[in-house]
């Protein structure tokens, strides 16, 4: 069966000892806790190393938030898949709209990520979602069949099993409108038939489909609610102790 995860993605907040501090936070509210999900942080790179010890034997595991389109050599400023897992993260966030948007990362680029991730044993995040434009014209369908193509549709099957998926409507994310439980679930249901078309039913079933875009501890619940929506990739959220243990609280 799939998993319920909630995930925060703390993007390019917090330095690294308001980070520590978080992670730490985080972890002893969630201590001795009855979990219906798993629980993630995705933290910049410069956390990793140092929220990899305090999340250490907790229920929490530790996402990149993106990781480099090569191997390894002179690509300065880069972070490889490989470095991430020498931190001891486990996840990597591949393909979030801002990554898609201000840094031009196409299909091609993250389809290089994602194999990259998965040959270094870290488990994908990948987003999708379609523009408030696209929406308004009805083919948010079509853009994110095209995304889950151009990206992941390559893999083969053993490979697509060890993907979790984050639709992200662009006009949700940070903006505080969020998609309606009923656009959530029509979303999740198409993308898990597309799967199904092309891996089958069974890894369709299996495959976690998160929600992401300005959900917060008052819409997390009716969000989660929805038979195809498996949690939620959290942003301005999870950078609140309380307010993330509050959408935990949620399953
Ligand atoms: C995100 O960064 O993936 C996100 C969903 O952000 P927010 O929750 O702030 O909309």
């Amino acid at each position: 069966m799939r998993k319920n995860i909630v995930a925060g993605n703390w993007k390019m907040n917090k330095t690294l000892q308001q980070g520590i501090e978080l992670a730490d936070e985080i972890k002893n509210l969630l201590t001795g806790q009855k979990l219906r999900c798993e629980v993630v942080i995705a933290t910049p790179f410069i956390h990793l190393a140092s929220v990899s010890e305090v999340v250490k034997g907790s229920v929490i595991g530790l996402a990149a938030e993106n990781c480099a389109d090569r191997f390894s050599g002179a690509f300065t400023g880069e972070v490889s898949a490989e470095m991430i897992k020498s931190t001891g993260a486990t996840y990597c966030i591949i393909g979030h709209s801002e990554r898609r948007t201000y840094y031009g990362e196409n299909f091609e680029i993250l389809k290089n990520k994602v194999l990259l991730a998965l040959e270094n044993d870290l488990k994908p995040i990948f987003c999708i979602g379609e523009y408030l434009e696209e929406r308004k014209k009805n083919i948010q369908n079509e853009v994110v069949g095209k995304q889950l193509d151009g990206s992941v549709f390559n893999l083969a099957a053993e490979d697509f099993a060890k993907i979790i998926l984050a639709y992200e409507p662009v006009w949700a994310i940070g903006t505080g409108l969020t998609a309606t439980s009923e656009q959530a679930q029509q979303m999740h249901a198409f993308i898990r038939s597309l799967i199904a078309e092309k891996y089958g039913k069974e890894i369709a079933e299996n495959t976690s489909i998160l929600y992401g875009g300005s959900c917060n501890p008052a819409n997390a619940a009716e969000l989660f609610s929805k038979p195809d929506v498996d949690g939620g990739l959290i942003g301005g959220a999870s950078l609140k102790a309380g307010d993330f243990k509050t959408i935990i609280d949620a399953f």
